[in-house]
């Protein structure tokens, strides 16, 4: 950001005096009510706002166009970047983003608050995607804790330090749905199940704004990418979603009814066009669906550049014409290229765009300021960054870390180590990677906080056991095999083998999208190299994505996927190779077992022709045969129907039986609640966390419902032999979904429902709404 000289040469900038601050001076109530009661294109705006709307009314009553047009404008900030100063001071800026540390925020924030005419305080954002210094495992490997609550408490320190360093606004939750893991972005996904990821979203909602948003350690979220963008066709970045109405209704816009909900501030509009309409010239999304079905009432902000791209698109033919399709459609704030700066105002003079839509996004954007409280306090206390990588921040983020790591595998109990355990020999790329352990989408992590596994193995367990390490490969991407003689040497020596593999953090994320999922780079060949010293082998994965580790999951007697898992992945993994932590994170993700079976998620449509039974593969086709539909199933010859491991799938320590399903009724009525119990019982030698999922499937509906939907899940921790009875309840509304006639309702008919451990596993029931 700015360096002393740059900061002492804005300070010594002679401004001009004018500071006439004067917020409420007309008598807006008789233009409130009337808002209050007439405005229909807004959302519903409830009795304890009429406060707050009074005083946005106001302060836009003094507001020149130009200041109207300047708060629609969020501008990055560069180093040393003088412009920047002088459109603030103007009051041509409304936001700014990239900028941290609160002299540099405050120093931006006091040029707007003293120096521009109405002293409209900035909104001060920043990528704070899984942590700000103290980070979280990716959001992915979030999703796989399962575990809400959890994710809760750690946006809410997230939110703690993101505020410490004065920055009000972070540009998360990610809500896009993901059915294919090539797109990089997937790590910044909560995986490919609405119900999840709605939970997840809701959570890092509710710990980054707290109960109270303008508390000085409460963040606005910025719900994204509205919509669909998780839908890029091939997992290409950037590119176009053909996602047909029911579908985006069903699947994509859940996590976003569910943001709203939980009182996001902003929205996100998406980079993608569906069917041909740019998101953030889509009237339909933005005002049908999101103002006037979901009432949301933040602001909306296009992505990056967003709104000029669409000439790249082939939606406008200039960056007038751009801003007048993103406002005209319902874009609030544009971010980054100044494009509403340069045009909307002869736009308006054309009445091309009328002032009425400029009034309404100002409204949006004003009210997340006042529910900030930056009217009343717009400056940092910069007294709080001791609270950077606070200790108990720093546990917390093994405590998610420790929950987000999946056990794949774990042949004959060789997990946890035991006494016989002498020496360890360590090896891979990812073992002590602390860059890259920490994942995609960090700004201001600190790789030389992060704790890698090799560090915690022998900072914890090396008075206990010999830990000898050899990188083998010296990064991911490396094809150069000449360490591998020195890993093959030191593993020969071993009583176990621990092999860390994955990627490193910049191959996944924004515009980070592969082709290929196996192993990059020599790893293949390395953990071949060392399956032939016949020693125990333990692998694990760090990755952005899921990965075809189907040879790699063979070639390992015990395995775990720890996706990135932030600065306290070390730790959290050294804890579960010993015993002290039982691994319980399942998998928010599909697993393919070939980048060709992609998109294999396991909430799809049934055909007519269903993979069922035994799949005929590509050897059991005799020589000339005649053409005879091979199988009559949809599946692939080489590689099936199935992905290599479910989504919701995850090993313990222990054991976990299911018995006793109990639905207390067979028959239901709309309005009813089901209520379920099943038996869990821990049949294995370890304290261990089950997650319980519960799945259904509408059998017949006005559209095709899919074979499988998560209705809710459960963390259920139980003791050695411990039983407990587990209870859900299901609602007509969770049966409910968009259908044929463009209504959400629950459908009558017959109803499967599973509980289970993973979305192909479960005891079965079924029932009949009537
Ligand atoms: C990304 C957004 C991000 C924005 C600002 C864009 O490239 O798509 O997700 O919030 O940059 O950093």
């Amino acid at each position: 950001m700015f360096s002393d000289k740059a900061i002492i040469n804005l300070i010594n900038i002679k401004f001009t005096p004018e500071m006439s601050r004067i917020f409420f001076i007309f008598p807006v109530i008789i233009f409130v009510i009337c808002f209050l009661s007439c405005n229909n294109s807004s959302s519903d705006i409830k009795e304890q706002d009429v406060e707050l709307e009074k005083k946005i009314e106001s302060l836009l009553s003094q507001m020149t166009l130009k200041e109207k047009i300047g708060q629609m404008n969020q501008s990055f900030v560069e180093s040393e970047d003088l412009e920047i100063i002088n459109n603030i001071r103007k009051g041509k800026v409304g936001s700014v983003l990239n900028v941290a540390g609160t002299q540099n925020v405050n120093l931006l924030q006091r040029i707007a608050v003293e120096e521009s005419r109405l002293g409209i305080p900035l909104l001060v954002s920043r990528e704070v995607i899984h942590g700000f210094k103290t980070i979280f495992p990716i959001p992915l490997g979030q999703a796989a804790t399962f575990n809400p609550e959890l994710v809760k408490e750690c946006a809410e320190m997230a939110s703690i330090e993101t505020s410490a360093a004065g920055i009000r606004m972070t540009f998360a939750p990610m809500l896009d749905i993901c059915r294919d893991p090539r797109w990089g972005r997937i790590a910044e996904s909560f995986g490919e199940d609405p119900f999840l990821a709605g939970e997840m979203g809701r959570a890092t909602i509710l710990g980054f704004q707290g109960d109270d948003l303008s508390a000085e350690t409460s963040v606005a979220t910025c719900a994204k990418h509205f919509i669909g963008y998780g839908a890029v066709e091939g997992g290409k970045d950037y590119n176009s979603t053909s996602i047909p109405p029911f579908l985006l209704k069903n699947i994509y816009l859940y996590p976003f009814e569910k943001a709203i909900e939980a009182g996001t501030s902003v929205i996100m509009t998406s980079f993608n066009d569906n069917d041909g309409i740019p998101s953030s010239a889509n009237e339909y999304l933005l005002k049908q669906l999101l103002r006037n079905e979901l009432k949301f009432d933040g602001f909306v902000i296009s992505d990056w550049n967003a709104i000029p791209e669409m000439i790249i698109q082939g939606y406008c033919p200039d960056k007038k014409e751009a801003s007048m399709m993103a406002v005209n459609a319902g874009v609030d704030m544009e971010m980054a290229s100044g494009t509403f700066l340069e045009n909307l105002e002869e736009l308006v003079s054309e009445g091309k765009v009328s002032e009425a839509s400029i009034d309404e996004a100002v409204r949006n954007v004003l009210r997340i300021k006042f529910r900030l409280g930056l009217f009343d306090n717009p400056y940092a206390d910069s007294s709080r960054i001791s609270v950077l990588y606070a200790n108990e921040h720093l546990l917390k983020a093994k405590e998610i870390a420790e929950q987000s790591i999946v056990l794949l595998k774990n042949n004959n109990g060789l997990l946890p180590f035991n006494e016989t355990l002498k020496t360890l020999a360590v090896i891979g790329p990812m073992a002590n990677a602390p860059h890259d352990q920490l994942g995609t989408w960090v700004f201001d992590g600190e790789k030389e906080k992060t704790v890698t596994p090799l560090k915690a193995l022998q900072e914890s367990y090396g008075d206990k056991v010999n830990i000898t390490y050899s990188e083998g490969l010296s990064f991911s991407r490396q094809t150069d095999k000449s360490g591998f003689a020195e890993a093959v040497r030191i593993a020969g020596k071993a009583d176990a083998v621990l092999v860390i593999v994955g990627e490193e953090a910049i191959l996944s994320g924004e515009a980070h999208s592969l082709s290929k999922l196996n192993l990059v780079g020599a790893q293949k060949e390395l953990i071949s190299e060392l399956k032939k010293t016949g020693k125990p082998l333990i692998t694990i994965v760090m990755a952005g994505r899921p990965l075809t580790i189907g040879d790699e999951l063979n070639a390992s007697d015990a395995f775990l996927y720890a996706f990135h898992p932030g600065t306290m992945g070390g730790p959290a993994i050294a804890d579960i190779l010993f015993g002290k932590v039982n691994p319980s994170g399942r998998l928010p993700v599909s697993f393919p077992h070939e980048t060709g079976q992609i998109p294999v998620y396991y909430n799809h449509n049934n055909t007519g022709r269903p993979a069922t039974g035994k799949e005929m593969r590509l050897n059991d086709i005799p020589l000339e045969a005649n053409q005879n539909s091979v199988g009559n199933r949809s599946y692939y010859l080489d590689s099936g129907s199935k992905p290599l491991l479910p989504f919701g799938y995850g090993l313990s320590y222990t054991t976990f039986n299911y018995d006793n399903l109990v639905l207390d009724q067979f028959k239901i009525k709309e309005g009813d609640t089901l209520k379920i119990s099943i038996d869990l019982e821990n049949t294995g030698k370890y304290r261990g966390t089950e997650v319980v999922q519960l799945y259904i499937r509408d059998m017949a509906g006005s559209i095709i419902r899919p074979v499988k939907e998560l209705k809710d899940f459960k963390r259920i921790t139980l003791d050695p032999g411990a039983i407990e009875t587990v209870n859900f309840t299901l609602t007509t509304e969770q049966l409910s979904f968009w259908g044929k006639d463009n209504q959400r309702k629950a459908e009558p008919g017959a109803f499967s429902l599973w509980v289970g451990s993973h979305s192909h596993h479960g005891l079965q029931s079924r029932f009949i709404l009537e």
